[in-house]
């Protein structure tokens, strides 16, 4: 049987049935979204108001904070909201319906025995469960339907959680199960997790267990939650978000749900007891303090005079106190050691409070994981894959045993009373007492088999960090490294400081395209870091203006714009691989790679107006020219216009795809959804570059000439910015700023007759960013991200 994917449904609007809908929509599908009809609309002919809940949930989707569900807001027009009443037959139509409807037994079985009769023979059909069993939702239905049926047990919120959690029912088509696997990988970027038909899978099994030995921990030794947050933290290699802020962003009511259904369908799980929330939480629920939605949680933001302040709860008393940040030596002592198994380690084994929880979750979590494992996975890779994706842990719980060392683990822990699982003796007596082993290619210890088993491979990956280890460093300084990617490609890595560019960045980059051309065939510029640059370094240039070095502004601002340009016009090609922010001199630096392979997720904007100034590095330039030549019949002034309303406002794009719809980044670059393949994707394309060189089919680029419209020009874009002053939208100095931007992009004082050049406008960009250093209020704001990271309005 061979499936396809081409249109969907998603029966349920909730938080997941509109992420799930907005996601295929990302990927290009079109989207049927249902929902019910609201009971005061039952009898009504106005089919808006019968698909109200449904068109409400789409709503929600593409105005979801952080960022919208969808990537742009054209992939929003591929969903069309209905409801399970009128527009039940359409369902018929679809090669893919998820079923996220509320998480009830009855309610579920039901829509399945609806879907049935209406249903292509060929659809497939999928349940978006938390946890209940696939078995018991397809009691009635066919043999045929059950061959066609699985769970896509999808993380929230959909569009940023890597995890998805694929579960096959009793009669699963095999087939199914692999096209799957591939379709959420490779369309959707997910990370694929089999498991097996247990309840609440993997993620959410040993995520729950996590969570409340932690709470029961924290209430028998009197930790507070600040200390516990500090603990399970980054220095954990867990998110910064840590355990208690996790709890509030996920809902502690929908964890309340996953608890009590652990409670009732593991009978038999030793460890059972544990499935219960403590009193305070079950009251917290009660009291509906669940978290982020509901304004409080185990933390609340409130407002104090002319800010805000945070509040901790405190769970003897359930009333709230203000927060009170842990300190401990044992974390200051390890947390800036970028290896985080050394992190993790030495934090463990040290024997203050801090090391002593890190100990004892750390032991919990990781007996009850090996104890558990060959119960809910087929193999350990799927249990460390799924708490790396799902939780956005740096490490899973295996991958944490084996740099623990499991035999000095098994021994402490022995030594403390507990009891070692079957799966751990068996690697203690299996000659390497290690669940991975490296040689000759990474294997897992597979319990089916009594063996080392290779890991399968989730697709191409390159880790610069791996690159450290195996010494392919080529030249380094202290904030980036030049290196050896293998294949004739060299990677220019930033790892200072938020990647904020400095002369030492800069010096790097130069290198690169001179080294490039001696002894390489290609460049590529990124690195591992959640954000790839956040601009220039503000510090250096605020201590300029505040000393009145301003021949030393213009000459730092010249040297990356010649860096720039020496990468634009490189002879060997240059692929940069943005992610995460990509602010300012890090866009520019991106708008002058000869090639760009982006993360989907990549925030990309020239927001230079927020500090005072205008972009400098050649952003100015780049996006003119992106603009001139997407609009070339309609003279200069469009691409001028287009140019300055994405500055003066400080656009930054919400996607790689929304980042192409401003000239960021070009229709033809490339994006990679799945960040882990970001640098072995852009690595590709730069071969394919030389290939393409090679064969005379690739050129280095022409340079670009402008003709720009001058004082006119500069003219009207001031009476823009002058007239948002006078709506109250802009200050007096967002008009100075406004101004310099629009004589940048004008031209300066040149003739609409004159041709300018690179450099011409380049000129314009130094010479305005120098003298608006000059003012006190750009400093002012230029202080101001240095110390709260907000831009001022003054
Ligand atoms: P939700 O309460 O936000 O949404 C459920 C939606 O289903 C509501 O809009 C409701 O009107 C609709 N609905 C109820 N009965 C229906 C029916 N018969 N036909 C069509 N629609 C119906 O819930 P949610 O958080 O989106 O959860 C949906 C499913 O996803 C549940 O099974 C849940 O366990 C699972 N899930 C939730 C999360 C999460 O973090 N919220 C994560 C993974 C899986």
């Amino acid at each position: 049987m061979s499936y396809s994917i081409k249109r969907a449904a998603v029966i349920g609007a909730g938080i997941m049935g509109a992420g799930i809908a907005a996601h295929l929509a990302n990927a290009d599908i079109p989207v049927l979204l249902l929902d019910i009809v609201p009971p005061d609309a039952a009898e009504s002919t106005d089919r808006a108001a019968r698909s109200r809940i449904a068109q409400s949930g789409l709503e929600k989707a593409l105005k979801a904070k952080p960022a919208s569900a969808f990537y742009t807001a054209k992939s929003a027009r591929l969903v069309t909201v209905g409801n399970t009443v009128d527009d039940w037959e359409t369902l018929g139509e679809v090669d893919l319906v998820v079923e996220a409807v509320i998480e009830q037994l009855d309610v579920k079985r039901d829509t399945f025995a609806r879907l049935e009769p209406v249903r292509k023979s060929d659809a497939i059909v999928t349940s978006n469960t938390s946890g209940i069993p696939a078995a018991q939702m397809m009691a009635g239905r066919s043999d045929d339907f059950q061959r066609h049926f699985l769970i896509t047990h999808f993380f929230n919120p959909v569009r940023f959680l890597k995890l998805l959690e694929l579960v096959p029912g009793p009669q699963t088509d095999p087939e199914l199960m692999r096209f799957m696997g591939q379709f959420a990988t490779e369309k959707l970027g997910k990370g694929v997790v089999y498991c097996k038909d247990t309840p609440n899978f993997i993620g959410n099994r040993i995520g729950a267990y996590g969570f409340l030995v932690t709470l029961r921990h924290m209430l028998d030794e009197g930790y507070t939650i600040e200390e516990v947050d500090a603990i399970l933290g980054p220095v954990m290699g867990r998110p910064r978000s840590a355990a208690f802020r996790t709890a509030d962003l996920a809902g502690l009511d929908t964890f309340a749900h996953v608890v009590a259904n652990l409670y009732a369908n593991l009978p038999n799980d030793p460890q059972r007891e544990i499935f219960k929330l403590p009193d305070f939480a079950l009251e917290m629920v009660k009291r509906g303090w669940i978290g982020d939605k509901a304004g409080q949680g185990f933390y609340k933001r409130i407002r104090i005079d002319e800010g805000k302040q945070t509040l901790t709860l405190d769970p003897a008393t359930l009333e709230y106190r203000p927060e009170q940040p842990a300190k401990f030596a044992s974390i200051d002592a390890v947390k800036r050691n970028p290896d985080v198994y050394e992190r993790i380690r030495g934090l463990v084994n040290s024997d203050d409070r801090a090391g002593k929880l890190a100990w004892e979750l750390t032991a919990d979590t990781l007996l009850y994981t090996a104890a558990t494992t060959p119960e809910i996975a087929d193999d350990l890779v799927n249990v460390d894959r799924a708490m790396r994706w799902g939780f956005n842990w740096e490490v899973g719980p295996f991958e944490t045993w084996d740099a623990l060392g499991v035999e000095a683990t098994a021994k402490r822990m022995v030594a403390e009373g507990r009891t070692l699982p079957p799966l751990v003796e068996e690697v203690l007596g299996n000659g390497t007492g290690r669940f991975y082993v490296e040689e000759p290619q990474r294997s897992y210890w597979d319990f089916n088999t009594h063996a080392y088993t290779p890991v399968p491979p989730t697709g191409p990956t390159l880790s610069l960090a791996a690159l450290h280890k195996s010494e392919k460093v080529v030249k380094s300084n202290g904030s980036a490294s030049l290196l050896d990617m293998g294949e004739g490609v060299l990677c220019v890595e930033f790892h200072a400081k938020m990647n904020a560019i400095d002369a030492d960045i800069i010096a790097m980059l130069n290198e690169a395209v001179t080294e490039g051309k001696k002894n390489w065939r290609a460049v590529v510029i990124g690195n591992d870091a959640p954000d790839f640059c956040v601009g220039a370094n503000l510090f250096l240039v605020l201590m300029g203006a505040k000393s009145g070095a301003w021949d030393e502004i213009d000459r730092g601002t010249r040297a990356l714009q010649d860096a720039n340009m020496a990468l634009k016009y490189s002879d060997v090609p240059v692929v940069v691989a943005p992610a995460g922010r990509t602010l300012g001199g890090g866009a520019e630096i991106v708008m002058h790679g000869q090639g760009v392979r982006a993360a989907v997720e990549t925030y990309i904007g020239l927001v230079e107006v927020g500090a005072g100034v205008v972009p400098a590095g050649g952003g100015c330039k780049e996006l003119l020219a992106r603009w001139q030549t997407l609009t070339p019949e309609q003279g200069p002034f469009p691409a001028v216009r287009h140019s300055f309303e994405t500055i003066a406002v400080a656009t930054v794009a919400t996607s790689a795809y929304d980042a192409m719809n401003y000239g960021f980044i070009r229709k033809n670059d490339a994006i990679t959804w799945d960040r882990e393949r970001l640098l072995a994707d852009a690595k590709a394309d730069a071969l394919a570059l030389v290939e393409a060189k090679d064969k005379g089919a690739w050129r280095k680029p022409e340079p670009q000439t402008f003709r720009l419209p001058g004082p006119g020009g500069r003219l009207v874009l001031e009476q823009v910015a002058e007239g948002l002053k006078l709506q109250g939208k802009a200050s007096e100095h967002d008009v100075v700023v406004s101004s310099h931007l629009a004589y940048v992009l004008t031209g300066g004082n040149c003739s609409p007759l004159d041709v300018l050049s690179e450099q011409d406008i380049l000129d314009l960009e130094r010479e305005a960013f120098v003298e608006l250093c000059k003012f006190e209020k750009t400093q002012e704001r230029m202080a101001a991200l240095l110390t709260t990271g907000k831009p001022l309005r003054n």
